[in-house]
């Protein structure tokens, strides 16, 4: 806009927006229902295939139980998709001051290792929690969606015979859980991306142990509404150490 005196223009008023971030969120947003469309489709592709095969009558009897546990197993995926959208977009609309509860992180990180006892016997995964009584201000469900999310990730990225860790404790007086496994690790290049969504270092090991991809965007925004923070110390070939650092609990 001319600034001008006496009908005499003599300078200028520029204003300048930066629009980066409205724009980095909208190529983002973008992106999650692109990926969001083609993780659903994937399923319920091979869904359909079986399905209408069966239909059609052109399955042979001693294939139709494989072909209902395919169709099983491709439905739980879609499932499990679906119910960690609904988890993210849950934190997405989270308001940063909901006044929680006092949480122990002890006795919630037993009742994730009761919840997955079972599937860590299957992987001859042992399950250790180690640490005192740690009372924080927090979200109890939010709270143990993200250690679940951990302690599963621990589980299934470990090696036969492996071990989980969870240690609560405070670290100069802040208080922190870590989840550590003697698990495959995560090479240095991949350490920051693994908690953008849908991303996976090895996505066909990914889904085929039923990963959706969200486990570790669901603990990142889990985290936010804490005013937490989460650090990753992880060596390729020796396991990995997730930690969450309640700083402004
Ligand atoms: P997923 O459902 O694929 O497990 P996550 O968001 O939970 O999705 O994790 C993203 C990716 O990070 C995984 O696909 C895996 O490659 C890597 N990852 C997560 N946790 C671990 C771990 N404890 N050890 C090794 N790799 C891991």
């Amino acid at each position: 806009s001319p600034v001008r005196e006496e009908n005499e223009d003599f300078g200028a008023v520029i204003f300048i927006t930066d629009v980066t971030e409205k724009e980095m969120a909208e190529q983002m947003r973008r992106e999650f229902s692109a990926n969001v469309s083609h993780e659903l489709k994937t399923p319920l592709t091979s869904i359909m295939g079986y399905a209408e095969i069966m239909n059609q009558g052109i399955a042979k009897t001693e294939d139709v139980p494989r072909f209902a546990g395919k169709i099983h197993f491709e439905a739980s995926r879609l499932l499990a998709l679906i119910q960690d959208i609904i988890r993210l977009s849950r934190l997405d609309e989270m308001d940063m001051s909901e006044a929680g509860e006092p949480v122990d992180l002890k006795t919630l990180s037993g009742q994730v290792c009761s919840d997955l006892k079972e599937k860590a016997r299957k992987q001859k995964i042992d399950l250790v929690i180690t640490g005192d009584s740690l009372v924080i201000q927090g979200l109890r469900s939010t709270l143990y969606e993200m250690l679940y999310n951990l302690v599963d990730n621990a589980i299934v990225y470990n090696k036969p015979q492996g071990q989980v860790t969870i240690a609560t404790g405070k670290d100069y007086n802040v208080p922190t859980v870590t989840v550590s496994d003697t698990g495959i690790g995560i090479p240095e290049e991949y350490q920051d991306r693994i908690f953008e969504r849908f991303y996976r270092v090895d996505k066909s090991h990914s889904r085929e142990t039923g990963g959706t991809g969200l486990g570790l965007s669901i603990v990142k925004h889990g985290a936010l509404v804490h005013k937490a923070s989460v650090q990753l110390k992880s060596t390729p070939g020796e396991g990995s150490t997730f930690t969450i650092r309640f700083d402004q609990a």
